[in-house]
């Protein structure tokens, strides 16, 4: 039962288009997907539900309830207890904190275990800031997705958009600045291209150019 697992760690600033990929290349490949922000996203849910800051992050640990399961079409779903709060993480108010308390080593300690051992398990594409990195260093592809800051603002001001949760233009622009400088200048686990990482940058290329370049290098590396 030693058999090499293969994983596809796929990092990159917010909105590069990470998880639209990542998940286009799991299903081409028939690999799980796994969306790593969405833990320190469940994180920052509860605290904002129980009114909790960052000081008392050691008890948030201590008393949360989190876990990760997949529904019967392999999509990954969040939980806090019984509840399923998967389609409750996307606001501003909780990416923000999610990107607050992803700094604080406590929390990406708790985290670790849970995304190293879905990569033990099955062949997977790990999307997140430190997959290459961190979590999965010896993993078999390593991807750095980006594109210029302008565009990754637009593209995710259409998304909101099309979400029916219109934000303004320059509001988008200043949070997404926000979180990259958070993420990169965080003292454990920043955001940054792993010396063995492949980089890409999709700024001129449509997303289905994307995906097939995305392909092309994975296949290419991991021979299959
Ligand atoms: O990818 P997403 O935008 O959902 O992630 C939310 C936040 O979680 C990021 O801004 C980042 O601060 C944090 N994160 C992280 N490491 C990861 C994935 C996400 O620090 N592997």
């Amino acid at each position: 039962m030693n058999e090499k697992r293969i994983s596809i760690a796929i990092d990159g600033p917010v909105a590069a288009g990470k998880t639209t990929q990542a998940k286009r290349l799991a299903e081409a490949l028939g690999f799980l997907y796994m969306d790593t922000g969405a833990l320190y996203r469940t994180i920052a849910c509860y605290m904002e539900r129980h009114g909790k800051v960052i000081a008392d992050i050691d008890e948030v640990l201590a008393s949360i309830d989190l876990f990760l399961e997949r529904d019967e079409k392999g999509q990954q779903r969040m939980f806090l207890g019984m509840e399923d709060v998967t389609d409750c993480l996307r606001t501003p108010s909780i990416s923000k904190l999610a990107s607050d308390i992803s700094a604080v080593p406590a929390v990406r300690e708790f985290l670790l275990d849970m995304q190293r051992a879905v990569a033990k398990e099955q062949n997977v594409v790990m999307e997140g800031r430190d997959i290459g990195t961190v979590v999965l260093p010896d993993s078999t592809v390593k991807i750095f997705l980006t594109a210029d800051a302008d565009i990754r603002g637009f593209r995710r001001w259409r998304e909101m958009k099309q979400k029916g949760q219109p934000e303004d233009f320059h509001k988008v622009l200043a949070d997404l600045a926000d979180r990259d400088y958070n993420d990169s200048h965080r003292e454990v686990a920043p955001l940054k291209q792993a010396d063995d990482a492949i980089m890409l940058d999709c700024t001129e290329l449509s997303s289905r150019e994307t995906t097939q370049a995305l392909l092309e290098i994975v296949r290419e590396i991991a021979g299959i």
